[in-house]
């Protein structure tokens, strides 16, 4: 616990309904019993002592603990900034391990697996999720030195990391999350590329198929690639670099499953090439990884970022507030690393070698709407990438700002940043726009760079709890055309979206779009405007109508590749059993 005391002018958080049972359930301190002990205000408080205590080690610094932690709590409880879970959950308690993100290497041989396992059995339990890359252990059925016996290869230890996963609940807080990664030359590909072809199979893991240029390039000139066996480097087959393709658009089609990622282009924008490759994400895939490494997130909610028009003028972004909060937060963010306890030696030498945070935006859909600007539109994309680069800009000078006040991170020197004389910066990335599953929630805004899944919906969280949702912003807009009736959001909620009610104002309907009304290209240049100036990667679904065909997604996952984002992930209505949001109508 902190030593900083709760001035007794603080004021108390104002909840939604639907954050206050998330909040009571997952994050609010709870006694041996499960009786919930800790209020919002001191789960608020908590997290901004703990976090702003860090700031009294810097003598240097700008800011005293005392009047940080306040601001921290201002930022928090006004929504305008919110740290990853774990650390909502964990600052300023025994557990304290902050990050959300973290990558693991699965060594060759069966110690290295199975300490792989153990490793991300710990990381599960203090609210973590786990990114692997499959891509070191040899195929089925090469052979084991030590035995003579042949391997099972990466798919049968694969089922091993997702048993275990299922076994450690998270302390009752949250399924653990893993991504699994496989490059595409390793000889076990296409039953990696089917592994979750039976709806349930491996549900603990994200897949995504680690792509080369190489082999994009062959997709293009329907040409063949090599497999190559990791173990000896030596070229063990060949496949039909189209025939692949097409095999992994399919099982994507059926499924969701696998994703992609561009490894090559991960790798050229690794700040720190010299400490090795980077081979993985972690689970949703925003933050690409050294091995043991971590990484901690927070996202600012942009719907909060909006200036309405003075004396006849237009409608803007608060680019003032913007700057104001992104400086606090990458301080915050800063301060997490050193507040964080990581569960191995390893990954707190890596982590405290590169420092790296990343900072992203939620309520980017909430924010179009008060601008009036369709999600699906060329201004909604140049928005988004003017915005993004603002955000990354401020973030690098804020981590500038630090390095003056604290150093810079250790391995500046040798880091890309440092080769280019750029800098120094405090951090060796600074922005990652994460999925805000649960922040979102809390902060009761459209989560991360997401169009609206559905105008009011109903949410299955947690098991069995539902939570119903109507948009703020679209409430307003409704009420201020005199198209209010209760009848008419009660329509709405069954159906999500209102583009076919012509009844309806044309203004509404153009800006009030939601993500079953938006055509695929638009989710990607969004994507693609965001990526151009995020460090690390977006986290972004391409959420289609169950009615989408597979020429469909082979289109988005090749206009990822066109447009320089660093993976994708789609999603088809309906092509899972059990799926996070649904409106109405098809729960
Ligand atoms: N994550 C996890 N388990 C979960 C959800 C998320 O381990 O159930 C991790 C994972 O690394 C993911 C990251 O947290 O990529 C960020 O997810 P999100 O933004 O949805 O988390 P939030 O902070 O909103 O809870």
């Amino acid at each position: 616990m902190s030593k900083l005391k709760m001035p007794a002018s603080l004021s108390d958080p104002i909840i939604n309904e639907n954050a206050k049972i998330v909040l009571k359930r997952r994050y609010q301190r709870k006694d041996t019993e499960g009786v919930t002990y800790e209020t919002t205000k001191e789960l608020f408080w908590r997290v901004a002592a703990a976090i702003a205590e860090e700031e009294d080690k810097y003598k240097e610094s700008s800011f005293k603990s005392t009047k940080l932690a306040r601001e921290f709590y201002e930022l928090m409880t006004s929504y305008r900034f919110l740290p990853n879970s774990p650390t909502l959950m964990n600052a300023g308690t025994d557990i304290g391990q902050l990050a959300a993100c973290f990558v693991l290497p699965i060594e060759d041989d069966i110690e290295g697996i199975f300490d792989a396992v153990k490793h991300a059995a710990m990381i599960h339990k203090s609210g973590g999720g786990t990114g692997f890359s499959f891509s070191r252990l040899r195929a089925k059925d090469s052979v084991v030195g030590s035995t003579g016996g042949v391997a099972s290869g990466p798919l049968s230890f694969l089922k091993i990391f997702n048993c275990a996963t299922e076994q450690i609940k998270q302390g009752g807080t949250r399924r653990g999350a893993n991504m699994g990664i496989l490059r595409v030359d390793h000889p076990d590909i296409m039953d990696f590329i089917k592994a979750k072809e039976r709806d349930g199979e491996l549900n603990n893991f994200n897949l995504s198929i680690g792509l080369t240029e190489a082999f994009m390039k062959a997709v293009e000139k329907k040409a063949d690639f090599d497999l190559i066996a990791p173990n000896s480097g030596e070229k063990v087959g060949s496949l039909n670099a189209r025939d692949v393709f097409n095999i992994l658009v399919q099982k994507a089609w059926e499924s969701g499953d696998p994703g992609i990622v561009f490894l090559d282009r991960i790798n050229r924008d690794n700040p720190t090439p010299k400490l090795g490759d980077m081979e993985s994400t972690n689970p949703c895939g925003e933050q690409p990884l050294l091995p043991y490494e971590a990484c901690n997130l927070g996202s600012i909610n942009l719907g909060k970022c909006f200036a309405k028009g003075k004396n006849g003028h237009d409608s803007e972004v608060d680019w003032d507030e913007l700057k104001r909060i992104v400086h606090l937060a990458v301080r915050f963010l800063d301060n997490v690393i050193d507040a964080s306890q990581y569960p191995l030696p390893q990954i707190t030498e890596t982590v405290e070698m590169n420092r790296k945070i990343g900072l992203g935006v939620m309520g980017w859909a909430d924010l179009l709407y008060q601008l009036k600007i369709p999600y699906n539109s060329q201004s909604a994309v140049d928005m988004g990438e003017r915005v993004m680069k603002f955000v990354q800009d401020e973030a690098r000078s804020a981590s500038k700002t630090l390095a003056t006040e604290r150093g810079h991170f250790p391995t500046y020197v040798e880091s890309i940043f440092g080769e280019a004389n750029l800098g120094p910066y405090r951090n060796a990335t600074t922005t990652t726009i994460a999925p805000t599953g649960t922040l979102s929630i809390i902060a009761g805004c459209s989560s991360g760079v997401e169009p609206l899944f559905a105008l009011s919906f109903v949410r299955n969280v947690m098991d069995n709890d539902k939570l119903v949702e109507t948009n703020s912003f679209f409430e307003t807009a409704v009420k201020d055309a005199g198209a209010y009736s209760a009848n008419l959001m009660e329509e709405i909620a069954k159906i999500g979206t209102i583009k076919k009610m012509e009844h309806l104002p044309e203004e509404l309907r153009t800006v009030f779009v939601t993500s079953m009304d938006i055509e695929p290209i638009w989710h990607l240049k969004m994507q693609a405007a965001f990526q151009k100036h995020t460090d690390n990667a977006v986290s972004k679904t391409v959420n289609l109508p169950s009615n989408a065909t597979k020429e469909d997604i082979w289109n988005i996952y090749w206009k990822a590749y066109e447009y320089g984002c660093k993976g994708v992930t789609v999603y088809r209505d309906g092509s899972k059993t059990s799926q996070v949001l649904c409106t109405g109508e098809s729960d």
